[in-house]
Parts: structure tokens; sequence; C-alpha cells
């Protein structure tokens, strides 16, 4: 059985490695995640909203000629067409939902390509709830749009300026703000990445994805299994709701697709199952790319969302038993299959997303296969990035 133990742990990975002054907040949310996300009440208002704020549920396509040109049977999971324009809405819904039942008034988030803080500026304006949303200087110049976004969501953006003024220094702030507010404020994790409970919630509000293929498959395919499921993975939160009702199928293939930017061994990579080795990051102990004396090693994606430098514990254990088939992808085929799929399909995907279909070219399958895809985002967002390519 794939499933979290009650301290957090998918076989060796995961855990809760948090600092002393957090213990109290991650106590109470470890205490009651379960109890509170499964009641009918809290369960009734998320599957509303769900319905009839992000627009779900996302549609099962079969997608007619990309499966010609592989020659084989491929749907796509439109994660794209939700509210904000990918799967992190799922999440953000569920733990504000989750904050609301613990008594929270104020919600803090980091982000470093900035999806996160939109998805949570999103959830806290339709709450009416004070968001504060900490992200590297860097990454606040990178990401000029969705600071705008978060900031017309009336979210206050607050920069770190400390070290490489990226992700993880937003994540320390966070954490630090956090510790400083313990009674009022709940923190917004974006990805199955985080102390426990936070990998094992997250999973849980995206399972809704996977939820949604059985009987979307069962009705189109007359099998509510496929062979197999391919997802891009940063943190690991689009795959993990993708595989979730799958886990313990062993005979469906699960693909977790990271970025190998310039290059799995150029320097320039976030290829963390193949680069990574077993450490603590972000409170959980897992895979990530580390120096030998254990300083984390600056990630590198052309996507900002796969340029993470570890991946969620349910994914190392997925990866690290071979449960899961680690398929590695660099900048330039992801740019590539973004465009295949824009003119085959009429869909422009996230860079992030770009990177599951450019696994089809590297992956063994057969002509009788269904294979679903999941479109983790739409690829608005990346449209800067995509024109230095025409
Ligand atoms: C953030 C993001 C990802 C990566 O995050 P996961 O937690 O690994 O899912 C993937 N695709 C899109 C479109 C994103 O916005």
């Amino acid at each position: 059985m794939i499933e979290v133990n009650q301290r957090g742990y998918y076989g060796e990975f995961g855990g809760a490695f948090i600092p002393e002054m957090l213990h109290p907040n991650i106590e109470e949310l470890r205490k009651c995640y379960i109890e509170v996300s499964e009641s009918a009440e809290f369960q009734a208002e998320f599957r509303k909203l769900l319905k009839d704020y992000v627009g779900r549920p996302s549609p099962l396509y079969y997608a007619k000629r990309l499966s010609a040109h592989y020659n084989t049977n491929i749907y796509l999971k439109r994660e794209d067409l939700n509210h904000t324009g990918a799967h992190k809405i799922n999440n953000t819904i569920g733990q504000i939902l989750m904050a609301q039942r613990l008594g929270k008034k104020r919600i803090i988030a980091e982000t470093g390509a900035g999806q996160h803080g939109v998805a949570t500026a999103t959830v806290c304006a339709l709450m009416g709830i004070e968001c504060i949303v900490y992200m590297g200087s860097v990454d606040i110049e990178r990401q000029a749009p969705n600071v705008s976004r978060m900031k017309m969501l009336g979210a206050e953006v607050r920069p770190a300026t400390s070290g490489s003024q990226t992700l993880k220094d937003a994540t320390n702030e966070a954490i630090r703000d956090w510790i400083n507010n313990p009674e009022d404020t709940h923190y917004i994790i974006g990805s199955v990445v985080g102390p426990h409970p936070y990998p094992d919630m997250v999973a849980r509000f995206q399972s809704v994805i996977s939820e949604e293929m059985l009987w979307q498959l069962k009705e189109q395919t007359g099998n509510e299994d496929p062979d197999i499921i391919v997802a891009c993975v940063g943190g690991g939160s689009n795959a993990a709701g993708a595989y979730y009702h799958y886990l313990n199928k062993k005979d469906v293939r699960l693909v977790a697709v990271e970025a190998a930017g310039l290059g799995i061994h150029s320097g320039e990579s976030a290829a963390t199952s193949v680069l990574g080795t077993k450490g603590i990051i972000h409170g959980s102990r897992t895979l990530l790319m580390q120096t030998d004396d254990g300083q984390i090693i600056e990630p590198y994606s052309i996507s900002a969302g796969l340029d993470y430098p570890g991946i969620g514990p349910m994914h190392a254990h997925l990866i690290d038993t071979g449960r899961a088939e680690a398929v590695s992808i660099t900048d330039e085929e992801a740019v590539k299959s973004a465009f295949f799929l824009a003119r085959i399909e009429g869909i422009i995907p996230a860079l992030e997303t770009a990177h599951a279909f450019s696994a089809l070219d590297k992956i063994d399958y057969s002509k009788d296969d269904v294979i679903v895809v999941n479109l983790s985002g739409r690829g608005d967002k990346d449209l800067g990035t995509y024109v230095k390519y025409f």
C-alpha cells in the first residue's frame, strides 16, 4: 500500500523536521486535517466551489490527432481550463476552507514563479481574508505580470531580500512570519512538499483530478484504468492528484517528468530524481539537489514551476521504489513539444506541462494503450518565453 503513515512517512521519506517554535501550528493542523476535510459540511462547500468557481469537472479530452501521430490513444486531463489556468486552485480552495475552520484570520504563502501566489491571492479575495505573499526580489523582477495579478487581487507581496533572493529565501521569510504569528495565521503551501501533514493534505485536495479520471475514462473507454499516466513534477502536486486513486493499481504505469534544463549534467538543471540525494528540505526528508556539505544547489529550468531543488516525499518514494518512472526533459525538448501541441491540437500548454508532453517521445507504449497526460496548466503566462522561439 502506498499511503502516508501516522508520522507522515512514505517509506523512508517525509516526516516533519521543523523548528521547535512551529510545533504548535503543525500539531494543530496534523490533529485535525483529515477529520475536518472529510466532514460532510467541508466536502459540500469544497465540492460546490470546485464546480461553480473553478469550473470542475475538468474535461478528459481524447486528443485524436496527437493519438494518430503517436499511434496510440492519448487523453488530456484539462486542468488548464480551471479558473486561474492550472491545477493549483484545487489546493488553495481546500486550504482556505481549512484555515477558516481553524479560525485563522490571515494567510501567508511563498511563491517562486508567482503561480501559487496568484492562486492563493485568488482564494483570499474570494473569502475576504488578508493575504501576504513572500517572494524573492529576483523573482519579483522576473515574474512581473504575476506580481501585478496578486496586487490586483488585493494581496500584499513582500520581497525576500536575503540569500539568492529566490524561492528558498521567500520560504524562510514565510516560516519566520508563521513563527511570529502562530495564533491567527495559516500558511498555504503550494505543492506536496513541506512538513507533514502538508504533502498528504495537498495530495488529498488535488486527488479530485484522478477521482474524475476514474469515471471519465470508464465513460469514454469502458475501463476506469488507463495504462499510463504522465505528469510533470515540480514539487509534485499535479502528479500526486493525477496518480492518487491509481497508486495501488499496479497495472497503471506512473510517469513523472522532471526538468533537465540545459541538460541533466550541465549544472543548469532541476532533475532531482537523477541528481538528488537524501536529505531534508522545507521540513521533510526527501530527495534534493545538494552539495556534499548539504547546501542546496540552485536549480534551473526554463519553466519557473519546475525550477525546484527537491521533490515531494511521495514522489521520492514512488521513484525510489520503482513504482513511478522518472523521465527528464530539457528546455529545448519542452519548447518543441509546446509548439507541436499548439499546432496539432490547438492547445497552448504551460511550459511545465510541455515537459510532460515531451515524455511521449521517451517512454515505450503500444498502440492499444490508453495514456492520460495531465495538462496541468495553460501557456498564456509563458508567451513571453515562447515568442523568443518564433
Ligand atoms: C506550479 C505548476 C507546476 C508544478 O507544480 P507541481 O506541484 O509539481 O504540480 C506544474 N504545472 C503548472 C501549470 C504549474 O503552474
